[in-house]
């Protein structure tokens, strides 16, 4: 099975404060990953390097054998919600048609096709009748379905997306998560930042649990155990996990 992440002993820090320490771990190309952990852990961190936001202090990361530049144009990137401006004046199918530019290169302007392709993104999110609108101008749910159609349209190979269930109506959330499956049943890897455990284990495939060190990394059964999860978070586990349990 080929590699699609490795990461090793990554340290990364914000003016001398460490956000990540010795982080080491792969993951198989084809898989739903959630990176789990309290908050702080360091779970966005470790996105924004993957994905060459930030800098790392020291350690190596190769996605599909490469270099994160080299892979630049292959990683998509939905954000966590709260992070994104969305009084930005822009619409819908405008938001989508961004994910193509990646393909298209700089100084192309988007033609018809792109057009097109954004609106099958669209229509794949269940969200095509709302093109015209304003992003600012819808639900949580909706606008993280806007940011996966554009994650789409880029055609990547890899997708990462930081707490995509937060303030999100149920049915989006069960529309996203069904989108993430299929990708990954195509063989696309699909990296999750995920703090409610409660749903965990039925979403992902494997589990890396964070805080500042990785704790834990592995299938789920591995990963998802009281005695394993106390030693990133700070409160006892109940025996039978799941249920309301979150951090
Ligand atoms: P998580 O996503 O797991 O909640 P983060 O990766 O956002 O954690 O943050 C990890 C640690 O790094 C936290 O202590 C946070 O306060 C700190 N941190 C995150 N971003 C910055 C930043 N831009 N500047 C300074 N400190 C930061
Ligand atoms: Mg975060």
């Amino acid at each position: 099975m080929k590699t699609a992440i490795s990461v090793s002993n990554l340290f990364v820090s914000y003016d001398g404060s460490e956000a990540l320490k010795n982080v080491s771990f792969t993951v198989d190309k084809g898989k739903l990953v959630g990176i789990i952990g309290p908050n702080g852990a360091g779970k966005s961190t470790l996105l924004k390097v993957l994905l060459n936001l930030i800098k790392k202090d020291s350690g190596r990361v190769e996605l599909l054998g490469k270099s994160i530049k080299e892979m630049k144009t292959k990683i998509a990137y939905v954000p966590q919600r709260s992070s994104i401006d969305w009084d930005f004046p822009i619409t819908v199918i405008d938001t989508v048609i961004l994910g193509t530019y990646p393909n298209l290169g700089i100084f192309k302007r988007p033609k018809k096709e792109h057009k097109t392709w954004a609106h099958e993104c669209l229509k794949k999110v269940g969200i095509a009748e709302l093109h015209n609108r304003q992003i600012g101008e819808l639900s949580g749910g909706q606008q993280q379905r806007v940011f996966l159609a554009r994650a789409l349209a880029q055609k990547p190979e890899m997708y990462f997306l930081d707490e995509p269930f937060v303030g999100v109506d149920v049915t989006s959330e069960e529309k996203i998560i069904s989108i993430l499956k299929e990708l990954r049943d195509s063989g696309k890897t699909v990296i999750v930042v995920h703090h409610d455990l409660s749903k965990a284990s039925d979403y992902f495939n494997e589990l890396i649990l964070l805080n500042k060190e990785l704790i834990e990394h592995g299938n789920v059964e591995r990963v998802f155990q009281p005695d394993v999860l106390s030693r990133a978070y700070s409160i006892q586990f109940p025996s039978i996990i799941g249920e309301g349990v979150s951090s």
